[in-house]
């Protein structure tokens, strides 16, 4: 209820109501309206300083809850590393040291990103700090998880090229203690029997019968019989990757495992054959090729110089 106001009216010597003209009224009514919005928002600002609305909470938490997420994220990837710095290790002291290729060093792996700042658009931010160090951590192990899978794609090319390696003939079938001398090479020579020229498909060494003969790389016996007509008594091993050699006129074979340097049999006279010797052959993609090539094993570059000279004389073949 407004208050009722009075005054002194000397005149009429009382008391009278003051009746205030409507224009004033509306005054005091606007005035008072201002100051209660004022007033309002003054308050509003206080609360909203010191008091948070529901959704600022919301917020907050949601907030806190990624700060704590990221954190973990960031333990994780530590773990991570771990697990990657033991695989790096056992990749360059083992993987890469058996296939006697270089290790790679700890800058290469480990180097970050130089150049442009990749991070720019992260920075500003209340949690930059901690949104840019596990961008980076990220980024890093990405780097080095590239790398390290880079290097088993090539332990895996030399894992092959190393069987590859001992699969292909590679030595002499037989020591050279115990040979008596390379008779005859490869190419055209002329038969034993006929004299005729012929094409000498393999290699021929003499040594007396029962020396021992090895396989010259590994590989998966193909046949140990003496059902080809001339070659007697003989083995041939397929050793993949198109190569396959013979070794014929032995006197004996034991054929059981063919890794390189196995014994696989002995030096005999059978088939057609002139004399004891071990007729060689290797063969590629299914033709006969020449197996002067195929000593690098076990041969000095003097002693193959020296084949060499041998197997080129055109004489005559043990066949
Ligand atoms: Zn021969």
């Amino acid at each position: 209820m407004a208050k009722v106001k009075y005054y002194y009216d000397s005149d009429t010597l009382s008391y009278r109501k003051i009746e205030l003209r409507k224009r004033d009224k509306f005054k005091r009514m606007l005035g008072f309206l201002l100051s209660s919005i004022i007033m309002g928002l003054f308050l509003m600002f206080i609360t909203f300083q010191f008091i948070e609305s529901p959704k600022e909470k919301t917020q907050k938490r949601e907030l806190e809850n990624m700060e704590l997420n990221y954190g973990l994220i960031n333990k994780k990837m530590s773990q991570v590393e771990q697990v990657l710095e033991g695989i790096q290790h056992r990749d360059n002291e083992i993987y890469r040291l058996y296939f006697e290729t270089n290790p790679i060093p700890e800058e290469q792996r480990k180097a970050g990103f130089g150049g442009v700042n990749r991070y720019k658009s992260l920075e500003g931010f209340e949690n930059s700090d901690m949104i840019i160090d596990v961008s980076k951590n990220m980024d890093i192990l990405s780097k080095q998880l590239y790398i390290q899978s880079k290097s088993l794609d090539e332990i895996i090319n030399l894992a092959e090229d190393k069987e590859k390696f001992a699969s292909i003939p590679a030595i002499q079938p037989i020591r050279k203690e115990d040979l008596s001398r390379m008779a005859s090479g490869y190419g055209w020579r002329s038969d034993p029997f006929t004299k005729a020229r012929k094409k000498h498909n393999g290699m021929d060494f003499t040594a007396p019968t029962g020396t021992p003969i090895y396989a010259t790389g590994n590989g998966r016996v193909k046949r140990a019989d003496n059902t080809a007509s001339g070659f007697g008594q003989h083995i041939e091993i397929d050793h993949g990757y198109g190569y396959k050699t013979i070794y014929a006129h032995l006197s004996k074979y034991n054929v059981k495992s063919v890794s390189r340097g196995d014994l696989i049999g002995f030096v005999g006279n059978t088939g057609r054959s002139v004399g004891p010797h071990l007729h060689y052959e290797v063969h590629k993609n299914g033709r006969p090729i020449n197996p002067i090539n195929f000593y690098y094993g076990n041969l000095t570059p003097e002693e193959f110089k020296e084949m060499l000279k041998t197997a080129s004389q055109e004489g005559q073949s043990y066949d």
